[in-house]
């Protein structure tokens, strides 16, 4: 059984591929950080070897092995599967992965049908790596299928996603996540609601944040974190923007997730200005967002929203991570509606 959630269009293009011996040798699969790539590479990787009536079947001794990571034929590559000394501190999938990959190539499954090599972060090959793969693309063994796992084709080298079957993952829609932790995972209505919208329609995010209190918790404390910056004075926020500067300098993606949550905070005061309460993100937190909504006007939301977008793309193209952050936190907007206006609201 596939175990990928929510994503239909692809789960049957794909099964038509295998049944009629069509599978591309090399697939590049797009879609967020938690939507599921993965999780479908692995499904592919089993349907490949499965041994069972029905693959993947799940059942299987093959099927079994591939999600134990224990089978021969399957090799993940990323950069969090070497940790062999010099290699453990690089941030791009540098050539010898590569080369590794097409020596394993070279020879025969050992005991499947097919050998399936899954690159995870295909945004992360050095150029030199993304070339040499090139020519394994190119002229591809029969017996291999690549899967290449990013989350945006943009940071992918242009000639190794023309040379791939293109399979892009959208977010589930919020009724039909909600409906599938319901029913599969025996969710409440009220506890699947809110999952569905903070994952933002990715069912990763969700099953994490089932599986251990770290997701939310750290959400919490972002949150948290972000309520008092907004009532910190100027000190208080270049401190904090020195923080995030040090934070983008050790890990990117612990920046991304505050970015993310500080742009859905904001974008739910500007539902709640506009009267669209219904669709907000942080319903857990509604009370404090309706309170906090009556301090600024939906112009001043809106600039800040567009702030937090121009500060991302600006950080991605290696500006002065420091200044842009010092800039934005200085721009966070300030309470416009007075207090005595508001208790005439
Ligand atoms: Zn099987």
């Amino acid at each position: 059984m596939w175990q990928l959630l929510g994503q239909d269009r692809v789960i049957t293009l794909l099964k038509h591929e295998l049944e009629t011996r069509q599978l591309p040798h090399a697939n590049l699969l797009l879609g967020p950080v938690g939507i599921g790539k993965m999780t479908l590479a692995l499904d592919l990787a089993q349907s490949l070897n499965c041994t069972g009536d029905e693959p993947p079947c799940g059942n299987c001794y093959t099927c079994l092995r591939i999600k134990s990571a224990k089978h021969p034929d399957i090799h993940i590559i990323d950069l969090q599967s070497e940790s062999k000394g010099e290699r453990k501190q690089e941030v791009k999938i540098g050539i010898e992965y590569i080369n590794d990959l097409q020596s394993m190539a070279k020879t025969p499954p050992y005991e499947g049908k097919y050998k399936v090599f899954i690159i995870n972060g295909a945004e992360n090959l050095s150029i030199e790596a993304a070339n040499t793969l090139l020519k394994t693309l190119e002229e591809p063994p029969p017996h291999i299928v690549i899967i290449l796992l990013a989350s945006s084709e943009r940071d992918v080298l242009p000639t190794i996603v023309s040379r791939c079957q293109r399979l892009e993952l959208n977010p589930v829609p919020l009724k039909q996540l909600e409906n599938i932790l319901i029913e599969k995972y025996k969710l409440d209505i009220e506890q699947a609601a809110f999952l569905a919208r903070i994952s933002h329609g990715c069912p990763g995010q969700v099953l994490s944040a089932i599986q251990n209190d770290k997701f939310l918790n750290e959400r919490t404390d972002i949150l948290n974190t972000l309520v008092e910056i907004i009532h910190s004075n100027r000190e208080g926020r270049l401190n904090f923007a020195s923080h995030l500067t040090s934070e983008f300098n050790k890990n990117r993606r612990s920046i991304n997730i505050i970015f993310t949550l500080w742009l859905d905070w904001w974008r739910d005061l500007f539902l709640i200005r506009e009267k669209n309460q219904e669709l907000i993100i942080n319903i857990d937190r509604k009370t404090e967002l309706v309170n906090h909504a009556v301090n600024y006007t939906t112009q001043q939301i809106d600039i800040f929203i567009r702030e937090i977008q121009a500060t991302r793309k600006y950080l991605s193209q290696n500006a002065n991570s420091r200044l842009v952050l010092e800039s934005l936190m200085l721009n966070i907007p300030s309470a416009h509606i007075s207090t005595q206006a508001r208790v005439g609201e």
